[in-house]
């Protein structure tokens, strides 16, 4: 049902002007009140108590489905985070979590506050369903009533029905909230944005734990985070930017310092090409693969002083006529028979597989009187080997990009497996 069909339905039962019902419609709709709470709130509004739709059934969490309509479920509640979120206009604060009983899990969202805490036992009655994600996700609303029990539902062990929502970083994604994680601050920096309010300070960076590294946002910076430390952090939430799973925290999360150390795996997980590609981006992987071309604008290259660009012919697309600043770099393709990455090199990188430094980069340029011999001897050097790379893979319209951490060469021999391969087969 579209919306101008659900505001005519609503329109004609509660006697009032379409238009202004769908006005009212749009406007919660957008703000991402699922339709039926939506409809529900301008039934009040409009003074029609029945409520509407049929009486909720009761049902057990591993039965609530997408298709589900309004049900009466008693579960424990396992997360519950706070979040501020633009409704109608002005801040409204949402809590999330997640609900179990022993059938299963399913996330959800109270448009009241309840006062839900992790490891109460309730009763939700007349909780509306919508589909998130694909997956079925309980709305308490205004219609929903709430009573808290005395007796604790028994759950299944296994960590997906733990309470408190505490998670490993590796563990974490996309549309994940309430969690609840215990980090180093690998990398902090402080930045202004220009905000739905105006100019505000945010903090961003890296957090790693045993599990792995993830990037984040602070949206309202914590003193306790700044690079080095070891925090403890409860009402995370996860959403995606560029690909990659990204922590939020909020004014809601709550960040509080840790006495020891949290320890970081030196360790990123090991993907085919084509998998981490098709997950559309990883944010620390490593990839094997054979070096199958050097891309132009590899090398000997020259950067805008003002934008860091690479200028051609010292013309900046942004900047025009610009005296060049002299860099390297490579932009490598990597093919695993899965699929193909360009892998950039930064400057020490390419210092690295060239064998000199920009000094002899430019020397050796001035000599051949060509810039690309510089390209040219890096091609002879990776072209045709197999190299393991480290790094963060983005996945954008500009294509696959993997900026390179670390770039070594196989330890396998791609000639003494091919040599292996056919003893193996003789
Ligand atoms: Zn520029």
């Amino acid at each position: 049902m579209d919306l101008d069909t659900h505001a005519e339905d609503l329109a004609s039962d509660l006697g009032v002007d379409k238009e202004e019902v769908k006005a009212d419609l749009s406007n919660l709709v957008e703000y991402s009140v699922p339709i039926d709470e939506a409809k529900q709130s301008l039934r009040r509004k409009y003074g029609d108590d029945s409520g509407g739709g049929a009486t909720p059934s009761t049902v057990d969490v591993g039965e609530i489905t997408p298709d589900s309509s309004n049900v009466t479920v008693t579960a424990r509640v396992l997360s519950a985070g706070k979040r501020s979120i633009r409704y109608q206009g002005s801040d409204h604060v949402i809590v999330e979590g997640r609900l179990a009983d022993d059938t299963g899990v399913v996330d959800y969202t109270a448009w009241e506050d309840f006062g839900l805490s992790p490891g109460e036992t309730i009763t939700a009655g007349n909780a509306s369903v919508r589909e998130w994600d694909g997956e079925p996700e309980l709305n308490l609303g205004e219609s929903t009533s709430i009573s808290f029990e005395e007796e604790s539902l028994e759950l299944p062990g296994g960590s997906s029905y733990e309470i408190g929502g505490e998670a490993d970083l590796a563990d974490l994604e996309t549309g994940d909230r309430a969690r609840t994680l215990e980090v180093q601050v690998l990398e902090c920096e402080r930045r202004t944005i220009d905000g739905r309010d105006g100019e505000t300070e945010i903090l961003s960076g890296v957090f790693g734990d045993e599990s792995g590294r993830l990037p984040f946002t602070n949206w309202d910076p914590a003193p306790e985070i700044e690079e080095g430390a070891s925090v403890r952090i409860e009402n995370a939430y996860v959403r995606e930017f560029r690909g990659v799973p990204e922590v939020n925290l909020s004014a809601f999360s709550t960040v509080t310092a840790l006495e020891g150390e949290v320890d970081v795996g030196s360790d990123a997980p090991e993907m085919a090409v084509g998998e981490a590609v098709a997950v559309g981006g990883v944010y620390d992987v490593r990839l094997v693969g054979n070096v199958i071309a050097v891309r132009d604008g590899s090398g000997l290259i020259q950067r805008c002083p003002e934008c860091s660009r690479v200028v051609q012919k010292g013309q900046c697309r942004t900047h025009g006529d610009v005296d060049g600043v002299d860099d390297l770099r490579v932009k490598a393709i990597l093919d695993d028979g899965t699929g193909t990455v360009t892998v950039v090199l930064d400057d020490e990188l390419t210092e690295d597989v060239y064998g000199g430094t920009l000094e002899d980069a430019l020397e050796a340029a001035r000599e051949a009187m060509d810039q690309e011999a510089v390209a040219d001897t890096i091609r002879e050097k990776i072209v045709g080997r197999e190299y393991r790379v480290r790094g963060h893979l983005s996945v954008d319209e500009y294509g696959a990009n993997l900026d390179a951490s670390t770039f070594e060469e196989s330890d396998d021999d791609p000639q003494a497996r091919a040599e292996n391969f056919l003893e193996v087969i003789a």
